[in-house]
């Protein structure tokens, strides 16, 4: 059996492929391989770019430990299974009344990927969904099962918050959930450099702004969504599949394809997707606002970097890409967080603007890509665990202060390396048992 993620841009042969449905069974695969002195990986719905959950050794497929087990209404709180989607956990929060404080721009992951390389959406007061994790269990590298929160095993919750698929096989996960709420959307397209001048008071007057910078052009389009006790007014089913389907797939897709063919052309065309973008003004149920459908694949790398450096990094991205002579179809998303306490957590210690690059598929990434790291990593940049980038341990480390007492942890609940694989050894390094 071959695997492949969602990019189609890394692929694996598992020696064996298990679907556990329970936590038993989650502890028996890891037993098994204990024995027989092999690896395991466990991979969500495919969607990181890297080869993270990339395995030769025996792959979990978490489909069938997918269900909701407990809902703590009183202290707003759920527990599920590691293998639970976030659409379907946002489906049965909102059956209950409740939402996740804040989302990434998808919800087709599941929950242990998603905070395994510390997933997150925009909003300067808000932090990564890892950060909405209160308490977890994890089946470790002899097969038995820890259970932490802040109160039991603090130092490993601590740690294995934003585990990037080394610390174990996250079991169950509860999070710390909102009163479900519903968020006002103002869409609209704005010139970068006036954007840039005022970028500071628009991260702190929003509860969640972000903005697409569109190459080539002086445009950007700026999405700022503010909660509100105001009743929904959606946008209309024909509305909804205009701008979700038919103008940020369909017709966006289009472009992409007749730009891949024609390169020279990518510069004209952004110009349309510019001009094409239409302002929006509606209220909906948040996990409707913060999650779209995404029917264009591409390759993405994400940069997190210390917000003060945002406005210069952003303008040195724009030279770079008109000395380079490299012509890129695909927005540049700009998003913001508070800071967190998480070792691993790319919003370690300082809040921080979000930079992501994405190409077409099909399209070569590597100069752009490897362009964009040198501006980033000079200002003390970390990537996306689940995003491309050319980043490894050793330079690594200095940029999370707590990278040892990660270690540490690691070191402790999996001694052996059972759930290492090339992406673990490449950026997280060995592990040293003391
Ligand atoms: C179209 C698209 C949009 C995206 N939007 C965003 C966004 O808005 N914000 C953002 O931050 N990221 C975004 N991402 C990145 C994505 O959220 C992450 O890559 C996420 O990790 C994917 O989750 P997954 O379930 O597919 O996990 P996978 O990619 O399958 O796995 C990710 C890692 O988690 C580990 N893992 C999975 N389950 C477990 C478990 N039970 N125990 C231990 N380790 C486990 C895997 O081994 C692997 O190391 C996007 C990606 C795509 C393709």
């Amino acid at each position: 059996m071959t695997w492949t993620n969602w990019a189609g841009s890394q692929r694996c042969a598992p020696l064996a492929v298990e679907h556990p449905d329970d936590e038993h069974s989650l502890s028996q695969v890891v037993k098994v391989a204990a024995v027989a002195g092999q690896t395991v990986k466990a991979v969500g719905t495919g969607h990181s770019f890297t080869d993270c959950a990339c395995t030769d050794g025996r792959m979990v497929v978490l489909d069938r430990y997918a269900r909701v087990i407990e809902v703590d209404e009183v202290n707003q709180r759920v527990t599920v299974q590691a293998g639970i989607t976030i659409a379907e956990l946002n489906a049965e929060l909102a059956r209950r009344g409740l939402a996740m404080a804040n989302l990434g721009d998808i919800a087709y992951q599941t929950i242990s990927g998603a905070i395994a390389t510390a997933t997150h959406g925009t909003g300067i007061e808000l932090g990564g969904i890892a950060t909405q994790v209160v308490g977890m269990t994890i089946v470790t590298g002899d097969g038995s099962v820890v259970r932490c929160s802040a109160d039991e095993e603090p130092e490993t919750f601590h740690a294995a918050r934003v585990g990037v698929g080394a610390m174990g096989l996250v079991s169950t996960v509860t999070l710390q959930c909102v009163p479900a709420f519903n968020l006002h959307v103002v869409e609209r397209g704005e010139r970068l450099d006036s954007l840039l001048e005022h970028l500071d008071d628009d991260v702190r007057d929003n509860d969640h702004f972000e903005f697409f910078w569109v190459p080539h052009t002086g445009g950007a389009l700026t999405k700022r969504n503010n909660r509100t006790d105001e009743p929904e007014r959606p946008r209309g089913r024909a509305r909804e599949f205009f701008d979700d389907y038919l103008s940020e797939n369909i017709a966006f897709g289009a472009l992409c394809r007749v730009g891949r063919r024609f390169p020279k052309a990518i510069p004209r065309l952004n110009h349309v997707t510019v001009g094409g973008s239409a302002g929006k003004d509606y209220i909906e149920r948040s996990d409707k606002v913060f999650a779209s459908p995404r029917l264009i694949h591409f390759h993405e790398m994400e940069y997190s970097i210390p917000r003060a450096a945002a406005p210069d990094a952003l303008r040195e991205l724009r030279a770079f890409i008109n000395r380079s002579g490299l012509k890129i179809s695909f927005p540049v998303e700009v998003r913001f967080t508070a800071a967190d306490d998480i070792p691993l957590s790319t919003a370690y210690g300082e809040e921080r603007c979000y930079i992501a690059v994405h190409v077409y598929r099909g399209m070569l990434w590597e100069q752009y890509f490897r362009g964009v790291e040198a501006i980033m990593k000079a200002v003390g940049g970390r990537p996306h665990w689940g995003k491309m980038h050319y980043r490894t341990a050793a330079d690594l480390a200095p940029v999370y202060p707590e990278w040892d007492r990660f270690q540490a942890v690691r070191a402790r609940l999996d001694p052996d390396g059972r759930f290492a694989n090339q992406y673990t050894d490449r950026v997280l390094g060995p592990i040293n048992v003391l």
